[in-house]
């Protein structure tokens, strides 16, 4: 049993979209990056969000059981591994009672800050947002050196990533940035899928409801034929694509 408290942005009792089958996803608050696109800057505040518990929160999923067995828990947010004890104790427990857990993470938390919570996930979703270091800060804020440590450490302990990447126009839907990821990735034996998210404009209205300058504003999202072009490059890699 565990009393440790969490900030907790908001809880998703049927996430379809974040890991394998259907999952109760935890939305961490608190994130230490400023993507130009992010859709959840509610979430960036780190004293802000819901105090709950850990016991709280497996509590409540562990009543909805059921509903779980061919999916699990994703912890997501905001930033998960920036509670890095929150996340470890919580995932502990959901490993105890016997869930699939994941974590989707952009790995801009220092390993040696989450490695437990890291490795207590049986999948990490990891966000590379760029791989180009000074675009990555252009577009988050910080250079991307987390997210790859990260993809590293999975790799040498052998164990299952999916990849996510925005398709921003202008920013990463650019081909030969998408041929270098694609590049990049492919030694990668850990990774099982690489899901291509096209950038879209759901999260704007928070952007002016909160009073924050938002760049992407006159931004198209991607046609659905750029996706696919975007797509061709990482399957003609060999990796399963989403
Ligand atoms: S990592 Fe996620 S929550 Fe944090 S700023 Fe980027 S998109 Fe938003």
């Amino acid at each position: 049993m565990s009393a440790v408290t969490g900030h907790i942005h908001s809880l998703e009792s049927f996430g379809a979209v974040d890991g394998p089958g259907i999952r109760y996803v935890v939305f961490f608050q608190g994130c230490p990056l400023r993507c130009i696109y992010c859709h959840n800057p509610d979430s960036w505040e780190f004293s802000q969000g819901i105090k709950m518990t850990v016991d709280e929160v497996a509590d409540k999923i562990i009543s909805l059981r059921p509903f779980y067995r061919k999916g699990g828990v994703t912890l997501s947010g905001g930033e998960p591994l920036a509670q890095s004890e929150f996340a470890t104790q919580l995932l502990r427990r959901l490993k105890d009672e016997g869930f699939h857990t994941a974590i989707d993470t952009a790995g801009s938390i220092p390993l040696e800050k989450c490695r437990e919570a890291v490795d207590l996930a049986d999948l990490l979703l990891l966000d590379i947002k760029a791989l180009d270091p000074a675009l990555c800060s252009n577009i988050t804020g910080a250079d991307g050196s987390g997210a790859k440590a990260l993809l590293e450490y999975r790799q040498s302990q052998n164990r299952p990533v999916w990849i996510r990447h925005v398709l921003v126009p202008g920013y990463t839907l650019v081909l030969e940035h998408l041929e270098a990821l694609a590049h990049y990735l492919s030694p990668f034996t850990c990774i099982e899928r690489v899901e291509l998210l096209p950038f879209h404009q759901l999260g704007s209205h928070k952007w002016e409801l909160l009073g924050l300058d938002y760049t992407l504003k006159n931004t198209i999202p991607p046609s659905s034929v750029q996706a696919e072009q975007a797509r061709s490059v990482f399957r003609k890699r060999g990796f399963s694509v989403y």
